[in-house]
């Protein structure tokens, strides 16, 4: 349930997605900061320079990529690093861009090397070469592009090859929203909805969001469809009765959370344990792990990376009742 990562029901996302960058809230320095280059870039008439976003799933990356081409007034066309598999597609898509469109290239991580290579002249010059034919026949085609600028996103910029992060002018990272942050957010999807959310139930859904709009904007309508079903009003004590039933706990952990926490507490005393032994103990994949289960639980200093593993922190220890074995060090 409170996955960051997307899933079907994300259609209804749409919905709730804000427009324009004073509909954004929060990410405050990133938003003010990226007004000032896209003023910059219009009034000189020019491509926006490469941007890439990165952060955790859910935090807003795709739908600021959208705003930044209404916002520049382009076109938008968006597609994925496991999409694009050869040469031949990316081709296809950089040659019909618009002068000054955006390309949005999400999980950009994950493109194949050949194809990031592909990409440097495409970002550095607007070129394209192109290979024709095999063989001793082959040669090498030069496609003059428009200029175009290309917003990247990945869960981690550390996943990125250094030569193509290095062709980003404007990396931006964004940040777990704020209780505050994501009350606003809560509130103004209620009225997008048309639901009415008293406050103390708003209050309740955007602390336990875990920090993530994604998952506030899932929350919301769970809630909403616990209000309707049991006809009473979707105050505080509604929304904790929904989100007991989901299993989303206090701190806006769910089940996988916990189960992760739980292990490093039980079966390693509080760690350090490796991320590969969790990953495997857990069934899940490491990337999910490190990508999706761990910068929040880091963040709220639930558990810790250190050089030898994940350590249990003490707020860890006490989310699960729990008391560290003594000796241990935090
Ligand atoms: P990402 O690409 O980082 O995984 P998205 O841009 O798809 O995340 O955002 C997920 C959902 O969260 C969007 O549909 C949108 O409704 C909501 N959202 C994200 N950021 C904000 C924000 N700053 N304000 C309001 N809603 C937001």
């Amino acid at each position: 349930m409170t996955t960051p990562d997307r899933t079907e029901e994300d259609a209804a996302e749409a919905t709730l997605r804000p427009q324009t960058l004073d509909d954004f809230t929060g990410q405050k320095t990133l938003r003010e900061n990226l007004a000032i280059f896209i003023q910059a870039a219009k009034a000189r008439g020019e491509a926006l320079d490469h941007v890439l976003l990165h952060g955790p799933p859910g935090l807003g990356k795709t739908t600021l990529a959208q705003i930044v081409a209404r916002e520049l007034g382009v076109g938008f066309r968006a597609t994925s690093g496991p999409i694009l598999q050869r040469a031949g597609d990316l081709a296809a898509i950089l040659t019909n861009l618009q002068p000054r469109d955006v390309l949005f290239v999400d999980e950009i991580h994950r493109l194949q090397p050949a194809l990031e290579e592909t990409l440097y002249p495409a970002m550095e010059d607007f070129q394209l070469d192109l290979i024709i034919g095999e063989g001793p026949a082959a040669r090498t085609v030069r496609i003059d592009l428009p200029p175009f600028t290309l917003v990247g996103a990945t869960t981690r910029a550390g996943l990125l090859a250094t030569p193509l992060r290095d062709r980003f002018g404007i990396p931006l990272r964004l940040q777990f929203y704020t209780p505050e942050e994501l009350l606003l957010i809560v509130r103004r999807g209620a009225q997008k909805l048309g639901f009415a959310l008293a406050e103390d139930g708003a209050e309740e859904i955007a602390r336990r969001s875990r920090g993530t709009p994604r998952i506030a904007g899932r929350l919301l309508r769970r809630v909403r469809d616990f209000a309707m079903v049991a006809g009473r009003p979707a105050d505080r004590a509604m929304a904790d009765g929904a989100l007991a039933r989901l299993e989303v706990d206090r701190l806006g952990l769910d089940a996988m959370d916990r189960r992760y926490l739980r292990r490093i507490a039980e079966y390693h005393n509080g760690g350090p344990v490796g991320v590969e032994t969790l990953a495997a103990a857990l069934a899940e994949a490491r990337d999910t792990i490190e990508d999706v289960i761990e910068p929040y639980l880091i963040q709220e200093g639930l558990v810790m990376r250190t050089p030898r593993g994940r350590v249990l922190g003490e707020p860890g220890w006490r989310h699960l009742g729990m008391t560290p074995p003594a000796g241990f060090a935090i």
